[in-house]
């Protein structure tokens, strides 16, 4: 495999400007099509086999027809830029300084879509394609939705995939899997009636507050599970008055609800029913709405189980050897404390694996940047993942 590195050394500057050009390119959830078109474009340009597209405005790079399907899932969209003022380089300039690249992005996750295009196209060139379908797929509105892109994608392709990889940055390790993530409603009524009479009606906040302590209690008794656990926190409030002189006759919580392993729809329901026992209240799962940049308009059901990959699972044992065979160093597993589209694949029973260029401390903040010596390996490794995985 001194090809690959040879390869890969050639085409350095190449993957550099490909990433420096998606960063350039702002693309905010639901906002992705200018990106999408570039990274269709690369992809044409590399001599993909075939390019699907969703309805949602995924590109989804085809190569090869083998048995063994092997997926790369990368999202395009990033959260937004609101504080470029306080960055020392332009959020979208792409500027590669002491050998990292910045900008929005870099980490979370257009480093990953630029190694996984190219490992792509190493693959083929290298002809290690036989008995292989790869599909290297660049998702949309991840950051809002995450595993609803992936989820559409899996259902369109024209083959099930055997194995997902995950391109979320993961700091040089191997992501094993990730905690489950629940949105919850928590509704409370009231009677409204003039402010300046309290006492002739019911008011919804108040019955409310009983439930928020409870939430609070119910988070620190989570925090006392050994090993892995959950977490809660209301994350917003909201309450609908006729005026700000009457007594508000509605008010409703939100609940972001990490899940830990064994966290099943059954035993949340069983905690949301004890959290709203003796009150008027009731709970539902939110169901966040969203629009595409293909102007498509779709409804996601916010409870996603968490996932967690057997450390001798035959994914798990392929990328550590790709990863130990692309750099030469021993392969440390983890698991990701962030949620991915991992959710939609485990979901359909897929085995599932995460590893990706860029630093997770870097997601979401000012200055986030990558290092170009981790997205040239995380090509190789996905490459030599490609290689090594069979089904
Ligand atoms: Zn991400």
């Amino acid at each position: 495999m001194d090809e690959l590195n040879r390869i890969c050394k050639d085409y350095e500057n190449e993957i550099t400007d490909f990433l420096r050009k998606i960063i350039s390119i702002q693309s905010y959830t639901g906002e992705e099509k200018e990106v999408a078109k570039t990274i269709k474009q690369t992809m044409e340009q590399l001599g993909y086999d075939d390019i699907i597209e969703t309805e949602y405005g995924d590109v989804i790079g085809v190569l090869g027809d083998g048995n063994t399907t092997i997926l790369i899932d990368s999202h395009m969209d990033t959260v937004v830029v609101n504080d470029a003022d306080q960055w020392k380089h332009d959020p979208f300039g792409g500027d590669v300084v002491n050998g990292k690249m910045y900008g929005r992005g870099a980490s979370d996750m257009k480093s990953a879509i630029a190694s996984s295009v190219y490992a792509g196209y190493f693959a083929k060139k290298m002809g290690l394609l036989t008995g292989k379908t790869v599909y290297v797929s660049a998702s949309v509105m991840e950051e809002d939705f995450d595993g609803f892109a992936l989820k559409n994608i899996i259902e369109k392709l024209p083959k099930k995939p055997d194995a997902v990889v995950i391109g979320e940055p993961s700091d040089r390790q191997i992501a094993l899997g990730h905690r489950g993530r629940a949105l919850l409603e928590v509704h409370t009524k009231g009677v409204s009636c003039h402010g300046s009479a309290p006492e002739n009606g019911v008011n919804a906040v108040y019955e409310m507050s009983e439930i928020i302590q409870r939430v609070n209690e119910l988070n620190n008794t989570l925090y006392k599970n050994e090993g892995q656990h959950g977490s809660v926190v209301l994350s917003k409030i909201e309450s609908t008055a006729v005026s700000l002189n009457a007594v508000p006759d509605e008010c409703t919580i939100y609940l972001d609800r990490r899940l830990a392993n064994g966290e099943t729809f059954q035993v949340i329901e069983k905690e949301m029913n004890t959290l709203i026992e003796g009150t008027k209240a009731s709970w539902n799962v939110y169901d966040a709405l969203g629009r595409s940049y293909t102007e498509k308009e779709f409804a996601m059901h916010s409870f996603m189980e968490s996932w967690a990959m057997d450390p001798e699972d035959p994914i798990t044992v392929a990328m550590k050897k790709a990863f130990e065979g692309a750099t030469g160093e021993g392969s440390k597993l983890f698991h990701w404390n962030f949620s991915t589209n991992g959710f939609a694949s485990t979901a359909k029973g897929i085995p599932t694996i995460g590893y990706g260029p860029g630093i997770m401390k870097c997601c979401h903040m000012k200055d986030e940047h990558c290092e170009m010596n981790d997205v040239f390996d995380a090509t190789r490794i996905y490459a030599k993942f490609i290689n090594e995985f069979n089904n």
